[in-house]
Formats: C-alpha cells, sequence, structure tokens
C-alpha cells in the first residue's frame, strides 16, 4: 500500500508517495496550464483509452542529496528525451523538452523537505496516458491525455543493500517485443512481470536476464555489463532493450579511468565463462553487483560471487558525482532550489 511521504525510506522502493505532484492535460497533442499541488487520485472515465489499449508510458530520474545540503537531479536532460522518444512511439502526444524539465523541477522544488539523506533519494517518475473515453479506439490513439509528474523518496532498490544478486537467465523468451524495448511503455513491464514472478517466488532469483537466442540483452529494470580489472562488455545499443542513462554514465566513468569499454554481442556462452564481475545498472538499481546465474537448474558462480572490486569502485565514483562529492566534469548534475 502507498503510504504519503514522513514514511522510512527502508520501506519498500516506491511505495512512499511525496506529497506534491504536477499534472498539465494534453486535448489534440496541445498541452495545456501545468496544476502543481497536494497528491491526489486522478478522475478516470471507465472508458479511458489507457484502461484498455495500454496507452501509457513513465520515466524515473533521482534528485540526490549531498552532504552539503543540495539537492541535484542526475542527467534529467536524458531522461526527458527518452520520455519523448517513448510518447511518440506509443503515438501519444510529445511534451516539449521545456514542458517535461520544468514539470520536474516544480515537483523536486516542491517536495524539497522529503528527499532523503544519502543513500537514499527522491525518485521522480513522470507518466503519460491516454485517457479519451472511447472502447472503439484499439486502432487509433488517444485525442487527450494526461501528464503527470510524480515523486517517492526512497532507499536501495534491491532489498538488503549491498549484496550480490542472483538471475535467472531466461535464454528462450524475450523481455518484451524487439521494436519496444528501447522505449519506456508499461506494457513491457507487465509483459516480464509473469516470468519474473516465478523467478522471484520459485527459484529465488532477483531478477530475470534475458538472453533470447543465446544473445544478452538486459533485465527487467535494468542494463547488464560483464567488468573486468581493465575492460566492461556489455550489449551494444539496438531496439531489443533500453537505453540506460546510468549505463551510458557508467561506461563514461569507466573511459575515464582507464577501462576499455567493449559495445558487442554478448553470448551466453561467454557469459557463463565470465571469470571476473557482473553488475546490473539502473537509475533505481546504481550499479549492483551480480554473483551467480540461474541457467538450465544450474547455479554459475560469477568469479568470487561476491559484489567485486570494479562494481564498487564504479559504483562509489557514481553515487560521489550524484551527490556532488567528486567533480562533475561531465556536467550531468543540476542542482535544484526552491
Ligand atoms: N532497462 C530497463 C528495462 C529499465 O526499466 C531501466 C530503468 O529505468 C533500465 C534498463 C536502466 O535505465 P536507466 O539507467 O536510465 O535508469
Amino acid at each position: 500500500m502507498t503510504e504519503q511521504s514522513g514514511g522510512s525510506v527502508n520501506a519498500t522502493f516506491g511505495s512512499v508517495a511525496a506529497p506534491v505532484m504536477a499534472t498539465a492535460e494534453a486535448v489534440d497533442g496541445a498541452f495545456g496550464p501545468v496544476r502543481v499541488g497536494a497528491l491526489e487520485p486522478f478522475h478516470l472515465h471507465p472508458f479511458a483509452h489507457v484502461l484498455h489499449y495500454a496507452s501509457t508510458c513513465f520515466e524515473g530520474v533521482k534528485a540526490h542529496r549531498g552532504p552539503d545540503g543540495v539537492v541535484r537531479l542526475f542527467r534529467p536532460d536524458r531522461h526527458v528525451a527518452r520520455m519523448r522518444r517513448t510518447a511518440a512511439r506509443m503515438s501519444l502526444p510529445v511534451p516539449s523538452e521545456d514542458l517535461l524539465m520544468g514539470m520536474i523541477r516544480d515537483v523536486v522544488v516542491a517536495n524539497l523537505d522529503a528527499v532523503p539523506p544519502a543513500p537514499g533519494a527522491l525518485y521522480v517518475r513522470p507518466l503519460l496516458f491516454g485517457t479519451e473515453p472511447n472502447i472503439g479506439a484499439a486502432a487509433s490513439p488517444s485525442g487527450t491525455a494526461m501528464l503527470a509528474v510524480l515523486a517517492s523518496p526512497v532507499g536501495d532498490y534491491f532489498a538488503g543493500g549491498v549484496r550480490p544478486l542472483t538471475l535467472l537467465l531466461e535464454t528462450d523468451l524475450p523481455r518484451t517485443t524487439p521494436q519496444f524495448g528501447e522505449v519506456k511503455a508499461g506494457a513491457n513491464y507487465a509483459m516480464a512481470l509473469g516470468l519474473t514472478l516465478h523467478a522471484r517466488q520459485e527459484l529465488g532469483c532477483d531478477q530475470v536476464l534475458f538472453a533470447p537466442g543465446g544473445v544478452v540483452q538486459e533485465t527487467g529494470a535494468a542494463n547488464f555489463l560483464l567488468l573486468a580489472e581493465d575492460r566492461i562488455v556489455t550489449p551494444p545499443l539496438d531496439s531489443t532493450f533500453l537505453h540506460g542513462v546510468t549505463r551510458d554514465s557508467v561506461l563514461t566513468l569507466a573511459r575515464d579511468r582507464g577501462l576499455a569499454v567493449e559495445e558487442r554481442p554478448v553470448p551466453v556462452a561467454e557469459l557463463l565463462a565470465w571469470s571476473a564481475e557482473a553488475a546490473l545498472s539502473g537509475t533505481a538499481a546504481t550499479l549492483s553487483g551480480v554473483g551467480a546465474l540461474l541457467h538450465r537448474d544450474e547455479r554459475h558462480v560469477i568469479g568470487s560471487g561476491e559484489v567485486g572490486p570494479v562494481t564498487l569502485g564504479l559504483r562509489d565514483g557514481l553515487m560521489a558525482v550524484q551527490r556532488g562529492e567528486a567533480e562533475d566534469v561531465h556536467g550531468w548534475t543540476v542542482p535544484v532550489t526552491a
């Protein structure tokens, strides 16, 4: 159940609602005025397009409070750009950069008191869905839409803090249809849910790593990387998986540190033979070490089976930039003040 903020960041990720939201409604592709106010339920017609034809998409971007007290958004421009690409792919009205960026800032400013100190953060959730009341509109886009920006004070995404994750390696089924993997459509998550639940509840895994046809793509909510002292190997960007902002940030930090970055297809055979480290990257997951893979009922331990030093070093480096503790040489953070 969702609590109002004031709840602990030890609560399940995303279950605590910050008190203020922003909304803007679109009619015929044009967004009206932004309303910033208390979090409240949406009034939806039962015929609303989203309820029948899944015309919904979202983003996830974090604001971090540094030891200097300053709250900084991490690469919000990238998230805004991805939301716009997703909206277009979903045949939903595309908010302008200025509109969406303004709403994100408004929500962080209005919820500044709800931004927890590190290692917590304020997870900001832009959301867009079709509201046109027409159950005959399966083959036409929603003429009206709701854009909302919500927020949630969060702690660790994976319960238990820094610990090695176990992934179910799925080599038959894809996470979603290939041409939609690169966008953040709500339906992608619904399609992966059954298998993810099976992996978690019946097999004791944390997530599913999708590698249809024996080639690695990503997990249900994070990108996948192989790491060693001198290099990182990760699948090259294509339409089958989400182009993670964290993935890009980690690869950039790795290059800065002199590691070679290989963006190339990763066959399952190479993955199972990898003797160093593996990790998941994502706004929610940050950089989380993977200790083992479950494949065809066999458990394959990766390297030492622990969260490795390369993963921890890059994770610390990323978090230091996010919190304003390390120099932001790439201009990734955006301070937000009232
Ligand atoms: N892949 C999927 C399916 C995700 O849901 C996410 C999380 O947003 C990611 C990858 C990582 O993307 P990012 O680093 O931009 O959060």
